[in-house]
């Protein structure tokens, strides 16, 4: 359920509200945004009478929510999430584009391509220091040396930095030294891994796990955010199908279906879903137009010496043309 609050509602009764929740033995969490606040009421396990709040003072409407996920769902929160970085914001047509290598190979290798990535537009430089491979024989990444390499890398060029945590251990460390945490597919349902992120108070990048449905995957989004982080961008990046044309199927239909049930911001990986590079312009430019927040896009100097996912990464030449064809898809320009 959701207390709305009469936008001229004193701090005391606001409180009062807060209070009457905690006495049901319930939580409340006080909602951001808007002019008014709202109260939405979490770990209630059944429903809730609207009419132990309609009465109190300050209170102008106390609306049951439907959906199983509240504080992702938009009938919490109607306007969109922004989620607000060093310099740069994500979400309602503030469009960012994230790209660099799948795995930090080195520094050299983070910093040319990091270089390349700038020149063409990128705002946030990606580039996993910690990797879930499917083989435990396939390269697993520099760990902490790779984070000390995405430092610099900020450092040097100002980029941003996105990272994915496997696991706690992980969780720690790349917060201290990312702005944004990724959370990978194979991980979307740790749901312990989940809470952790959503106590570290920074932007979390949520993929889709590739058998996740829109529900799952936004019921993780809800872990996160019942943690008390506001900040989780989701990113599709395509699910399992049939067929070898293309590694997944990328979910367009979600970013249409998550605006309609999410405030939260989408970015689309077209990389992870193609897994060969000679789709994943395609897939970007149709990820643009059907009105994504973003891409996050796997680069590499010489794809062919690639550690990990070189098969998808597109050269940085063909990374600018990207950015230029995908810049006529957005009249309004890059953020
Ligand atoms: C990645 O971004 O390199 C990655 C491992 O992605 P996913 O979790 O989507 O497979
Ligand atoms: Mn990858």
């Amino acid at each position: 359920m959701l207390i709305v609050m009469d936008k001229d509602a004193t701090p005391a009764q606001i409180e009062a509200v807060a209070a009457k929740v905690v006495a049901l033995g319930f939580e409340a969490q006080p909602i951001p945004g808007g002019e008014r606040v709202a109260i939405a009421i979490l770990r209630n396990p059944g429903p809730v009478d609207p009419a132990v709040f309609v009465d109190m003072a300050g209170v102008i409407q106390a609306i049951p929510v439907s959906r199983p996920y509240k504080l992702v769902s938009r009938e919490i929160k109607r306007e969109d999430t922004i989620i607000k970085l060093p310099g740069l914001e994500v979400g309602r047509g503030r469009f960012v584009v994230m790209a660099g290598p799948c795995a930090v190979e080195s520094e050299t290798q983070a910093l040319t391509i990091a270089e390349r990535v700038k020149a063409a537009g990128a705002k946030v430089f990606r580039g996993g220091a910690y990797k879930p491979r499917t083989s435990p024989y396939s390269y697993q990444g520099l760990g902490k040396k790779g984070l000390a390499i995405l430092r610099k890398v900020r450092e040097e060029t100002g980029l941003l930095i996105v990272t994915e945590a496997m696991d706690q251990d992980s969780l720690k460390l790349v917060a201290e030294s990312a702005d944004i945490i990724q959370l990978g597919a194979r991980n979307m349902q740790n749901f312990s891994l989940l809470r952790c992120a959503g106590r570290t108070g920074k932007p979390i990048l949520l993929k889709r796990g590739m058998y996740a449905t829109l529900e799952e995957w936004l019921m993780a989004a809800e872990y996160i955010m019942s943690e008390g982080d506001p900040q989780v961008i989701l990113c599709e990046r395509g699910v399992r199908a049939i067929g070898e044309h293309a590694r997944n199927l990328l979910d367009l239909a979600t970013i249409p279906a998550v605006r309609r049930e999410s405030h939260l911001p989408i970015v689309v990986d077209p990389s992870h879903a193609a897994g060969r590079r000679d789709l994943v312009q395609p897939l970007a430019r149709a990820a643009v137009a059907a009105g994504c927040d973003g891409l996050l896009i796997e680069v590499h100097h010489e794809p062919e010496k690639a550690l990990s996912d070189g098969a998808q990464s597109l050269y940085p030449e063909q990374f600018e043309a990207l950015m230029q064809d995908l810049a006529g898809l957005r009249p309004g320009g890059w953020y």
